[in-house]
C-alpha cells in the first residue's frame, strides 16, 4: 500500500479544519478546488517567482521527479556532498514528508528557503507581528508552513543547525531591466503538471538588484514552537499537533470537527447530480452530523448565508442553524443614518423575507429615485479587467504592479437608449498597458459631464493605483498631467493616499446602491453581479419583453461591438437562464468543473477567468488563432459586465415608473 504522508498541502489543509484531512483523502468526495496545475498557477500568479528565486543560486541542482521514493533517493545522494544548493529536496521523517523550495547545505548548517509569491517591504517594522507581539494574520500560514518543514528537516537531520527563511518580492525594488517578466514562461506537459521554462538569455543585468529578498524568520518558528504565535489557547503543542494530524491521516481516520462559520467556504461540496452518481458531500456529512439534518434542511436558508454577519458562530452555539432560528433581537437591526437600509437592517431584511415566504424583492423605489434625480445623461456604465503581475514588465516598476488590461463601456441616453459605445483590450506581450488603457478610457468618457457608473470599489481603486504609477513615472510623458487630472475628475482619493480629492464627476458605485435599495430573496445574501443579474431577469418584465428578442447587436436594435442579433433572455421552465452561461467558453481545453470554478465570483470580484486568460496569454504559448478566440471570449465577458449593470438601471427605471403611475 502507498505510504500515507502528512505533505506541506495536507498539514494546511488539516491547520484550516481537521476534517478536510479525511476527505482529501478520498476521491469520494469531490473537492471545489481547481484540479489543474496549471491553471491554478496561471489562475494564482506568481508562478514566476520561484524560478527567478532559483535563478539567485546558480549551481543549484533541480530534483523533478514527482515520484517521492525517487525524489528521496536523489536528495540523500546529493545531501552527501559537504556543500550542496538544492532546489525541491525531498524531506522524509516517519509519516512526513515535505519538498523544500531552496536547501543550502553547507556542512552541518542548512539554509531552508520557502519561496512565496507574496509582496514585502523590507523598511516596515516588524511587518510579521501585531503590536501585542503575536504573529499578524496575514503572514500566520506562510510562518505554520515552514515551521512544518523546519520540523520535518530537523527531525530527519538532528545534528544541523538550521536556519529558515522567506524569499519574498520586495515592494521596495525597482525591476533592473526591461522584459524580465517574459523570460520566464509556463508549459503544461504531459503529465499535467504546470512547468515553467526559464528563458535562457536571464542576465546578470535582469538579476541586480534583487526583486526577491529573503526574511530570516527563525525567531517566529520559535514561537510557533512554543505556541506564542497567537494569544488563543491551543489544545496541543504545535509539534504534537503534527503528529496527530500525521498519525490521523495515516490511519484515514476522519477527526470530527464543530461546525462553524468556516464551513461556508469548505470546498468539499458537491452538487446533487454529482450525489446522484455516488459522490460524497462533505459539507452536508459534516453538518448532518452536528445538527442531525435530512436532506430536505439543505434545502432551506441557513445562517452561512446572512450577507456579511461576524455573529454566525454564536448562533450556531446557540442551537440556530436555519434562517428560520433567527428572531430580530440575534440581528438588532438598527439604521445608519445614510440613505436606504443599512447592513444590518438588510441582514433582518434577507431573515424576514425568508421567514415570510416571500419570493418578491425588496425595492426601495422612494430611495432609488431620489438617487437617479441627481444623475446627468447620458449615463455610463464603465467594468476593469485587472492583474497583478509578480514580475514587472519594464524596467523601473516594481513587483506586483497593477495592471489594467480591459475595460467595457456602455452608455443609456435620456431617451433610454442603450449602446455598448466601447471597450479596451490590450494583450500584447510584454506590454504595460495601464496607459493606453487610461488614455482610452478618458477619450470614452470626457466627451460629456454624465454620470459614470462601477460595480463596486475596484475601478476606483486600480484608477488611485495608476494615478501612483504617473506620478512616478519620470519618463517624461507628454500627457501625464492631463491624465492624473483627468483621474482625479472621476475619483476619490483612495485611503492611503498623503493627497486627497473628491472628484466633481466621482464614479457611483452600483454595488452600493443594490446594498442599500434592492434586495431579491433568491440571491442568497449575494449582492454579486452574478447573482443579481439572474434575480433582476426573473424579476423584470420589461427585461424579459426587451431581452428575449435578438435585438442586441442588430442594426435597428442596441449597438453591440461583439454580438450580433442576439437575445439574451432564454427560459426553461419559467426560469432565465444565467446569461453568462450562453456566452463562449473562455478556454476550450479545461474542464466545466474547473471553468465553472474560475468564474465563480465573490462579493467583490470575478473569480479569475478574466486576469487567468490575460495571464495565459501573457505568459504561455499560445498559436494567434487561440489568442484571437480568447480576445474575442474577454471582450464578450466584460461587455456583459457593462450590459448587466444597464439592466439593473433598466429594471430600476421600470419599478420607479410603476410606482409613481399606480
Ligand atoms: S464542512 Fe466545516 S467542519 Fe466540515 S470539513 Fe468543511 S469546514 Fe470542516
Amino acid at each position: 500500500m502507498k505510504a500515507r504522508y502528512l505533505t506541506k498541502t495536507r498539514f494546511k489543509l488539516g491547520l484550516e479544519c481537521p476534517t478536510k484531512l479525511f476527505y482529501t483523502s478520498n476521491k469520494q468526495y469531490p473537492n471545489q478546488k481547481l484540479d489543474d496545475a496549471f491553471l491554478e498557477a496561471l489562475a494564482e500568479g506568481g508562478f514566476q517567482v520561484g524560478e527567478l528565486a532559483k535563478c539567485y543560486y546558480p549551481g543549484g541542482h533541480d530534483i523533478a521527479t514527482l515520484d517521492y521514493d525517487e525524489a528521496e533517493k536523489q536528495t540523500l545522494e546529493l545531501l552527501k556532498l559537504d556543500k550542496v544548493i538544492i532546489f525541491e529536496p525531498a524531506i522524509r521523517f516517519n509519516n512526513l514528508f515535505v519538498r523544500i523550495d531552496i536547501l543550502v547545505k553547507d556542512g552541518l548548517h542548512f539554509d531552508l528557503i520557502e519561496v512565496k509569491a507574496k509582496s514585502f517591504d523590507p523598511t516596515e517594522e516588524s511587518p510579521f507581528t501585531n503590536k501585542n507581539g503575536t504573529i499578524s494574520s496575514e503572514w500566520l500560514s506562510y510562518l505554520y508552513d515552514i515551521s512544518f518543514q523546519h520540523y520535518v528537516l530537523s527531525s530527519a537531520h538532528p545534528k544541523a543547525k538550521i536556519d529558515s527563511y522567506l524569499m519574498l518580492t520586495d515592494k521596495s525594488i525597482l525591476c533592473p531591466s526591461d522584459g524580465l517578466n517574459q523570460k520566464f514562461k509556463i508549459v503544461r506537459d504531459a503529465s499535467n503538471r504546470k512547468g515553467v521554462k526559464v528563458s535562457s538569455s536571464v542576465t546578470g543585468q535582469d538579476l541586480n538588484p534583487r526583486l526577491l529578498t529573503l526574511a530570516p524568520v527563525n525567531e517566529f518558528v520559535n514561537q510557533i514552537y512554543e505556541g506564542r504565535e497567537t494569544k488563543e489557547p491551543k489544545a496541543r503543542a504545535f509539534v504534537d499537533e503534527i503528529n496527530y494530524l500525521a498519525s490521523m491521516y495515516e490511519k484515514d481516520i476522519k477527526i470530527v470537527s464543530p461546525v462553524g462559520s468556516q464551513c461556508r467556504d469548505c470546498e468539499f461540496r458537491c452538487s446533487s447530480e454529482d450525489e446522484s452518481t455516488g459522490l460524497k458531500n462533505g459539507f452536508k456529512e459534516c453538518w448532518s452530523n452536528a445538527l442531525g439534518w435530512k436532506d430536505q434542511d439543505f434545502l432551506e436558508s441557513n445562517i452561512l448565508e446572512v450577507w456579511n454577519s461576524r455573529k454566525k458562530d454564536k448562533w450556531l452555539e446557540e442551537g440556530k442553524a436555519k434562517l428560520t432560528d433567527l428572531c430580530e433581537e440575534d440581528i438588532k437591526p438598527k439604521p445608519d443614518g445614510d440613505p436606504g437600509i443599512s447592513p444590518s437592517e438588510r441582514q433582518w431584511l434577507q431573515v424576514e423575507l425568508v421567514q415570510k415566504k416571500t419570493t418578491e424583492p425588496f425595492f426601495d423605489s422612494h430611495g432609488i429615485k431620489l438617487e437617479m434625480d441627481s444623475w446627468t445623461f447620458p449615463l455610463h456604465f464603465i467594468d476593469f479587467e485587472t492583474s497583478m503581475v509578480a514580475i514587472p514588465f519594464n524596467k523601473g516598476r516594481r513587483p506586483y504592479e497593477g495592471i489594467a488590461f480591459q475595460f467595457s463601456h456602455h452608455v443609456v441616453h435620456e431617451d433610454g437608449r442603450v449602446e455598448h459605445a466601447g471597450q479596451f483590450l490590450s494583450t500584447k506581450k510584454g506590454h504595460f498597458p495601464n496607459y493606453d488603457f487610461l488614455r482610452a478610457l478618458k477619450k470614452e468618457l470626457d466627451q460629456d459631464e454624465g454620470t459614470i457608473f462601477r460595480y463596486s470599489p475596484h475601478e476606483n481603486t486600480f484608477l488611485n493605483l495608476i494615478y501612483r504609477q504617473l506620478r512616478e513615472d519620470q519618463s517624461g510623458l507628454s500627457d501625464k498631467d492631463e491624465l492624473m487630472a483627468f483621474i482625479k475628475t472621476i475619483t476619490y482619493s483612495s485611503g492611503s493616499s498623503a493627497e486627497k480629492w473628491t472628484g466633481e464627476r466621482s464614479m457611483v458605485d452600483l454595488w452600493d446602491l443594490v446594498k442599500r435599495y434592492y434586495y431579491d430573496p433568491s440571491t442568497r445574501g449575494s449582492n454579486s453581479i452574478k447573482f443579481v443579474l439572474p434575480a433582476i431577469l426573473n424579476s423584470s418584465k420589461l427585461l424579459k419583453e426587451k431581452y428575449s428578442k435578438p435585438i442586441y447587436g442588430a442594426d435597428q436594435g442596441i449597438k453591440s461591438l461583439n454580438f450580433k442579433n442576439w437575445a439574451w433572455i432564454e427560459e426553461i421552465g419559467g426560469a432565465v437562464i444565467d446569461p453568462y452561461k450562453k456566452l463562449p467558453k473562455m478556454f476550450q481545453d479545461v474542464s466545466d468543473h474547473n471553468l465553472e470554478l474560475l468564474t465563480a465570483e465573490d462579493e467583490l470580484r470575478n473569480g479569475g477567468a478574466a486576469l487567468t486568460a490575460y495571464a495565459r496569454m501573457q505568459f504561455s504559448e499560445m498559436s494567434e488563432y487561440e489568442q484571437n478566440e480568447l480576445s474575442q471570449a474577454l471582450l464578450k465577458y466584460c461587455e456583459l459586465d457593462t450590459l448587466a449593470m444597464v439592466m439593473i438601471y433598466e429594471a430600476w427605471r421600470e419599478w420607479i415608473k410603476g410606482t409613481s403611475n399606480g
